[in-house]
């Protein structure tokens, strides 16, 4: 298992952290996520199950498993997804098995899944859960946002900016809000976000052995 180290090398065990990112299509999520894993050695993505059709460039068991909705059913139906909703009309969930593996073997998830489903995991597991909601600094740049990426037909994209407004109201509700006016600052912030995570006591299992270990020593030493 691989436990981020201190800078003196000691490393201190401690359970994964579920890291979610919400956010209206077109606000740069997709992209902020894609840097993070890139760059982060004990991040994995959790890759959702959904019945929306395959955008072009769009790789199966990469994006998503794209699959029928009689089958997405059957695995709802028999406890496979962490949690579900229905999105712009699709159903997407989360697939519980590489999540649970991946947390006990304490490394971090990210899921780039709707308030829906962040709501769900909040519920279940409310301690191994951090919540980022990315903002577009205006609704013109998520607009302009979804005509660049030109993967949608007209019809979709006005779909998913009636949505959006509904969606973008529940920020609130999640534990960090970052503005996306450019991508550079946004991915420092959610490091930094990241980092905090990571460190936080409840989620260290092993830092009151550590803590045990270096008060003795100290009582030794004195
Ligand atoms: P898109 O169709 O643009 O890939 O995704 C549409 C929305 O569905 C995005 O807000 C995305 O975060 C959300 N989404 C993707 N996968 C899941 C999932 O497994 N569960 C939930 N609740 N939402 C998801």
């Amino acid at each position: 298992m691989s436990q981020p180290m201190l800078k003196t090398g000691v490393s201190i065990p401690r359970r994964g952290l579920m890291f979610v990112l919400s956010s209206p299509s077109g606000a740069g999520k997709t992209s902020l996520a894609k840097r993070l894993l890139a760059s982060d050695g004990n991040l994995f993505l959790s890759v959702s199950m959904t019945t929306r059709p395959k955008r072009e460039g769009e790789v199966e068991g990469r994006d998503y498993y794209f699959t029928s909705r009689p089958s997405f059913e059957i695995a709802r139906d028999g406890g496979e997804l962490l949690e579900h909703a229905d999105v712009h009309d699709n159903l997407y969930g989360t697939p519980r098995a590489p999540v649970e593996k991946w947390l006990a073997e304490g490394r971090d998830v990210l899921f780039d899944i709707d308030w829906q489903g962040a709501k769900q995991i909040v519920s279940a597991m409310p301690r191994d859960i951090a919540t980022v909601f990315i903002l577009p600094p205006s609704m013109e740049a998520l607009e302009a946002r979804l005509v660049k990426r030109g993967k949608d037909a007209p019809e979709v994209i006005a779909r998913r900016l009636r949505n959006a407004a509904a969606e973008i109201e529940r920020s609130v509700d999640y534990d960090y809000v970052i503005v996306n006016e450019e991508i550079d600052a946004a991915e420092e912030e959610l490091r930094a976000i990241l980092s905090a995570e990571r460190l936080r006591c409840a989620r260290r299992t092993g830092l009151p052995q550590f803590v045990d270990s270096l008060a003795a020593a100290g009582k030794e030493g004195a």
